[in-house]
């Protein structure tokens, strides 16, 4: 068999399965060789039933203590089991499997194999495997791979196929020579693939991560180099002159630039009239003041005859940001457009239209902005705003409908500057590091469930004061299709406990374009007062008047994830509160929620999150979507990442026809919206 065969080659794989591969993005047996695991399951020791702790994975071997009792709560069914062994005992529940009651014996002793949870106060072994001795004795010290799954398709499928594929492909033939394989310290593809879904050990697994996040890396950078040729040497289409616009706007701002804004729009003017085309990211923490910079470019560019487009990741945002626009440019006389996903087919056409006769001076979208129908008549800068939500490739397209115009690239992750440097390679930076005047740092807690009543007690104030909340909905389970029922129940229970004078409104993602817009709207409007939603709100959002932002189920979120969602917050003049509501109290969750609680600084916050993670931390948490390695992160690997830097350089090009080109070239990093 060969990699680049369809899974159809596989024993087992047959029509219907084909399809559910499929779904997973995988269709030949590469790709399905490079689906890593998400985890793996380690059958360790088996330990008393007193050692359980909150959110910790038990194995135990236990006897039924009391017989099972099973409760019906609508279409949820719910077993009880109490076990125990010599030194306690403890509850297991399964739901949904009824028949648990009836299997359970009593006086037989199980061996169980679970996550540990707490229900008001008791610790649970939730919906436990049970092992027989054999069964347990086989995986004993074993690391069973657990994959990201689609609905019709097992852990055990995957791990067949999987296997049939390791063993039937010729994995031989290594991009990377023996002598730099010794030099970076790193396996041969063969065994990493291998290894990354069965792996001996945790020592082996290590060893496979390293190899395949070096080589991610190592692709990454090679793209990079290539980018890197452009830069620089490129004269430009679009040499401007100095604008007297965006001198005026910059007047007549209701606030001062700070000195890091201007420091950063002083390079923007520099490199737009300097005859070269601009390569230029914009690093800035939430908050910081982004989106003007964005205007003031983009207003210069439309002073001297171009045209200018600013892509952002969501149609909640875009259509932000077109009315943040129309605001800051009103008195301009400068058409601006709208162009999203969403829009019927008629209104894009229009918008085409508009856009290739160069009625439109400015287009603000989403990806529907790098379409092929999207033509323009003369772009001269383009913008991508929240870079950590796209890939490079798709910032490349937009640059593509246009002859190299100018490029600004604005991202809230906090990356390091070393790293950045390596990382951004093609482009120039500056960073936005003041934050502006007259904000009040926001003032966190971290609380458990307990705290809810006082949480809506404190909204309750805060509304009365004239401002708005964002209430981020818990999530019950990954399942995306409860999660609006999910957030409709969460509505609902909320407004049995605020005043009814309280404006409600929730926001999920399976909600329509036009609905969430309205939503929007209404809240930007403020004829809402309290917004429940999904992370849909994520990023970019911006309404001042808005002060407290309570999370639910915050052990869920990477670190980063929840700075950018606290981001939304603190953005005026008056205090602002975030909550962050832990369904989990184990220590270690309260010790990484609390690096939140401490601190607003997202790169200390990304340097905390790091050092907390233990070694055996494989998966990490996603700090950054920004360059989508499927293994690699840029924080904790930044050591492989400087030897893949380097063996970049040392590498023959003329080599490059031996690749595995498919991994060549970057990743295309779909929206998650
Ligand atoms: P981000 O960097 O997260 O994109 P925004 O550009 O959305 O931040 O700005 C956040 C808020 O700060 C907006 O309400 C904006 O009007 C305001 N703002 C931007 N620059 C300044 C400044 N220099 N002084 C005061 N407020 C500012
Ligand atoms: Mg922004």
């Amino acid at each position: 068999m060969e990699l680049n065969d369809s899974i159809r080659n596989i024993k087992g794989i047959g029509q219907k399965s084909e399809k559910l591969f499929n779904k997973l993005g995988i269709n030949t047996v590469e790709e399905l060789l490079c689906f890593y695991p998400r985890e793996y399951d380690i059958f360790g020791e088996i330990e008393h039933t007193s050692s359980a702790s909150e959110g910790k994975t038990l194995i135990v071997e236990v006897c039924l203590n009391k017989k099972p009792v099973l409760t019906v709560h609508g279409n949820l069914k719910i077993v009880k089991a109490s076990f125990k062994d010599a030194h306690g005992s403890i509850t297991a529940v399964w739901f949904n499997m009824p028949f648990m009651a009836k299997m359970l014996r009593m006086g037989i002793y199980y061996i169980l194999r679970g996550k540990v949870s707490n229900r008001n106060g008791f610790l649970e072994l939730c919906q436990p495997k049970i092992l027989s001795r054999q069964e347990y004795s086989n995986l004993t010290g074993k690391m069973v791979p657990r994959y990201r799954l689609t609905k019709g398709l097992t852990d055990n499928a995957i791990i067949k196929a999987v296997s049939f594929a390791l063993k039937e492909t010729n994995l031989n033939s290594d991009f990377l020579s023996s002598d730099i394989r010794k030099e970076c310290n790193i396996i041969t593809w063969k065994k990493a693939i291998s290894a990354i879904h069965f792996p001996k050990d945790k020592n082996e697994c290590i060893q496979a991560r390293r190899r395949l996040a070096f080589d991610e890396f190592f692709f990454f950078m090679l793209g990079l180099e290539q980018l890197k040729k452009n830069k620089d040497k490129v004269v430009s289409k679009y040499v401007m002159n100095k604008s007297k616009k965006s001198s005026m706007l910059e007047k007549s701002l209701p606030y001062k630039l700070t000195t890091a804004q201007k420091a950063a729009w002083d390079e923007i003017k520099q490199d737009m009239t300097s005859g070269k085309v601009m390569n230029r990211l914009i690093q800035g923490d939430v908050g910081s003041g982004k989106t003007v910079i964005a205007v003031l470019a983009l207003l210069m560019a439309v002073e001297n005859d171009y045209q200018g487009a600013i892509m952002v990741p969501t149609e909640v945002l875009a259509t932000q940001h077109y009315e943040t626009f129309r605001t800051l440019l009103d008195g301009f006389e400068i058409k601006i457009g709208l162009l999203s996903g969403s829009m019927t087919a008629a209104q894009k056409r229009d918008i085409y239209i508009q856009i290739k006769n160069h009625t439109i001076d400015i287009v603000i979208g989403t990806h529907a902005l790098i379409q092929e129908k999207v033509e323009f008549e003369c772009l001269g800068l383009v913008v991508t705003d929240e870079q950590h939500r796209f890939g490079v490739r798709q910032r490349q397209a937009l640059c593509l409908k246009g002859s190299e115009p100018h490029m600004l690239v604005m991202s809230a992750t906090p990356i390091p500057r070393t790293l950045a440097i390596i990382l951004y390679a093609e482009l120039d930076i500056s960073v936005i590091d003041v934050m502006p005047k007259g904000r009040l740092p926001i003032k966190n807690c971290v609380v458990n469930t307990n705290y809810r009543k006082q949480a809506y007690k404190f909204i309750n104030q805060e509304v009365k004061a004239g401002h708005q909340a964002y209430i981020i909905c818990p999530m019950v389970n990954e399942s995306e299709n409860i999660e609006a029922e999910n957030v409709i129940d969460y509505a609902n229970m909320l407004k049995e406990n605020l005043p009814s004078r309280i404006r409600i409104a929730y926001l999920h993602g399976k909600m329509t374009q036009a609905q969430k817009n309205k939503i929007m709207e209404d809240f930007v409007k403020h004829d809402i007062d309290v917004l429940i939603s999904t992370t849909v709100i994520e990023v970019g959002i911006n309404v001042p008047n808005a002060t407290v932002m309570m999370i639910e189920n915050a052990e869920r979120f990477g670190l980063a994830q929840l700075h950018q969602l606290r981001g939304r917050v603190g953005r005026g003049s008056a205090q602002s509160y975030c909550i962050f509501v832990s369904g989990n109290n184990s220590k270690e969750t309260m010790d990484r929620l609390l690096v939140l609680g401490n601190s607003n600084d997202g790169f200390y916050i990304a340097k905390q999150d790091l050092k907390m993670r233990g070694p055996g931390d494989f998966f990490g948490i996603r700090q950054s979507g920004e360059f989508d390695f499927k293994l690699a992160d840029i924080y904790q690997d930044a050591d492989i990442l400087m030897e893949a830097r380097k063996a970049v350089m040392h590498f023959d090009k003329s080599d490059i026809q031996d690749f595995p080109t498919n991994r060549l070239i970057f990743k295309n990093n779909n929206s998650r919206m």
